[in-house]
């Protein structure tokens, strides 16, 4: 089998262009852009690639997206302070800052200081809750990006076996969520895993979410399996690459998604999706 490729790079564009429709809409019927804040403290190379280009989506698709770019010496009550106001900010919708932090702040605390109706994100305990409990309000967006992924190219979830591997708070914990919610039999696999091979090798749904290059070995895949590859690997000669053995796996998968160009533009897509939906639906 030679696995079809799920081109994320082209669902998110379909994606902008549709919340950037919605957005036109809400204008002609007189209500204000939805706005985004996005919060970056210190100088993180890779923060600052992710951050910029989350900016120029908002524009893209016509939101307000309001820069706030502290120095890696700001405080934690600097940062709360500035949450504060952004949660009173009736202009803004969705508040986003730029993980991770500086070490001398508590990334818990900052989380849960952001109003849950403005966690764009999805990160705040209220809106995992709701994930869990099967009634989502704002959902992470790469899990949520990568069920829409599968979603658009027609993948059947319900009854079917899915691996998770990576358990982190922003990937792996929410995707099982919401493989759970779409109704498959979800398995997590982590660091203390026993025998992840057989894991992965009875996974109709693998998503893969360890940030260490080529760490499932192609040959591991299910015949016919659906490979999503959430790693973004930096290569020493620069190129990117994700945790999956991607030409070998290719061989036996029937879908799989590409680094870069797979589930990277999915998670940017959906944070615009998510402060859509803010203005909406949560702050009107
Ligand atoms: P993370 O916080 O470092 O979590 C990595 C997870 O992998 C942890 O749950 C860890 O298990 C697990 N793990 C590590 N070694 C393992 C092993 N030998 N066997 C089984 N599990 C193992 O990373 P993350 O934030 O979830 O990100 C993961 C990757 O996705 C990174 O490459 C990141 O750049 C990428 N990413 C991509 C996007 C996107 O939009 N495409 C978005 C976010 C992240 P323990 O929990 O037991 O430690």
């Amino acid at each position: 089998m030679t696995a079809q490729i799920i081109d994320g790079k082209t669902i998110a564009a379909e994606l902008k262009q549709k919340i950037k429709a919605a957005t036109q809409m809400r204008l002609a019927t007189g209500k204000r852009c939805p706005g985004l804040a996005v919060v970056l403290i210190g100088d993180n190379p890779a923060s600052q690639v992710y951050v910029g280009s989350k900016r120029r989506s908002c524009e893209e698709v016509g939101f307000k997206s309001e820069s706030f770019d502290l120095p890696e010496s700001a405080s934690e009550r600097e940062l709360l302070d500035l949450i504060t106001q952004l949660n009173h900010d009736d202009e803004i919708d969705g508040i986003l800052v730029q993980l991770p932090l500086p070490a001398h702040i508590n990334t818990d605390t900052v989380i849960e200081h952001i109003a849950p109706h403005k966690d764009v994100d999805g990160f705040h305990p209220y809106n995992i809750g709701r994930l869990a409990q099967r009634n989502p309000q704002l959902r992470p967006c790469t899990p949520k990006g990568v069920i829409t992924m599968m979603q658009t190219t027609g993948i059947e979830l319900k009854g079917k076996e899915a691996v998770v591997v990576g358990a982190s708070n922003i990937v792996g914990r929410p995707m099982a969520l919401e493989l759970l919610l779409a109704g498959c039999t979800t398995t997590v696999c982590h660091r203390m895993t026993k025998d992840l091979e057989s894991h992965v090798r009875r996974a109709e749904i693998l998503v893969v979410a360890v940030g260490k290059p080529n760490f499932i070995p192609g040959d591991w895949i299910r015949e016919g399996a659906v490979v999503i590859d959430v790693g973004i690997n930096r290569l020493e000669n620069g190129k990117l690459t994700g945790d999956v053995e991607f030409d070998k796996a290719s061989e036996k998968a029937a879908w799989i998604t590409p680094v870069p160009g797979g589930v990277g533009p999915m998670t940017v897509a959906t944070l615009l999706e998510n402060t859509l939906f803010a203005a909406d639906e949560l702050n009107q």
